[in-house]
């Protein structure tokens, strides 16, 4: 798109919207055609226990392409959903995630990973047997992962999601609400489905250290609660101090992920962290 002056000077176009907007076409335009992108990689954050234990991660896309630069998740996650390249995306995450996981169990680390998976892919009528075709064609123990899912999953056809969930479930695969209490969804899903973890989303953690006002204290208070009361592990994400690790330890919460502990790293600073770390204790 070429800048041009309104011809009749009805408006105007700063230069920072016009950038925007350019940027916005361009990635569109290569999420067009999922198959030719190029720069994709997983990079997996580790998530801690009560001990101080790396216990598991979660894996999440980088792109790097090489004329735009990095382009944040936030930025094309929405637009790969929007025009449907999420469905080849995230069957690559699926396989990368797999093949991270098969370096783990070889070299003896038994942690679960945590793997993204978006409503358009979760509806695909063929996604259970496809995910499981492919944990049996890399030997992958279906306990070691977790698809986490958000609440906008649950207010699509609910129907199709239980039988896809029940499905995975039965072989062992858990899963996962993301993000949870920031949707729109009510909480009648926690009675129907097979849900094994709970993620407190950064929006409430962030306030859990300076404003001792807010409302957050109990709203986490609450979710860690109703997660112990339905058999789940609740998670803490975006953990950024000391204080608020304290704090979601001493009220129960049983993982935590952010950058307090770790930002996501490579694949290849995961597994040699892990080697140096020999059977993954980490004091803090
Ligand atoms: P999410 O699944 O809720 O992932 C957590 C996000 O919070 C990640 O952002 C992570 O880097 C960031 N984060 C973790 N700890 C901290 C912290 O202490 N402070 C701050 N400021 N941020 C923290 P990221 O990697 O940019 O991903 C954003 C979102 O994009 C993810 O949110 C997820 O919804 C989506 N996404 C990422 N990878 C995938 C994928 O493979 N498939 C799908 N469908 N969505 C993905
Ligand atoms: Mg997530
Ligand atoms: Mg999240
Ligand atoms: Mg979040």
């Amino acid at each position: 798109v070429a800048k041009q002056d309104s011809p009749m000077g009805f408006f105007h176009i700063d230069d920072k919207a016009f950038a925007a907007y350019n940027r916005f076409i361009a990635i569109n335009n290569l999420l067009s055609q999922p198959q030719k992108i190029s720069g994709l990689s997983l990079h997996f954050q580790p998530q801690f226990n009560n001990d101080g234990h790396l216990f598991s991660c979660e894996a999440l896309l980088r792109w790097n392409d090489k004329d735009m630069g990095f382009i944040s998740p936030a930025e094309f996650i929405p637009l790969a959903e929007e025009n449907n390249a999420i469905i080849e995306i995230g069957q690559w995450v699926i396989e990368e995630s797999c093949a991270f996981i098969k370096q783990l169990q070889d070299k003896g680390f038994s942690l679960s990973v945590s793997i993204n998976v978006s409503v358009k892919q979760i509806l695909m009528p063929d996604f259970s047997s496809g995910f499981i075709n492919t944990l049996e064609k890399q030997g992958i123990d279906p306990s070691r992962i977790v698809i986490e899912i958000t609440e906008t999953v649950l207010i699509s056809n609910i129907a199709v999601v239980k039988e896809t969930m029940s499905t995975l479930a039965e072989r062992g695969i858990r899963f996962s609400i993301d993000d949870f209490g920031t949707g729109y969804s009510s909480l009648a899903y926690l009675k129907e489905l097979p849900i094994s973890e709970i993620k407190i989303d950064k929006y409430f953690i962030d306030d859990i250290q300076c404003n001792d006002e807010s409302k957050s204290y109990a709203i986490v208070d609450a979710i860690i609660n109703m997660s112990k009361a339905l058999g789940a592990v609740c998670v803490a994400e975006g953990v950024e101090s000391e204080s608020q690790f304290h704090y979601l330890k001493r009220h129960g919460c049983s993982l935590y992920q952010g950058y307090y502990f770790s930002k996501p790293i490579s694949m290849t600073h995961f597994v040699s962290f892990l080697e140096k770390r020999a059977q993954s204790t980490v004091n803090i």
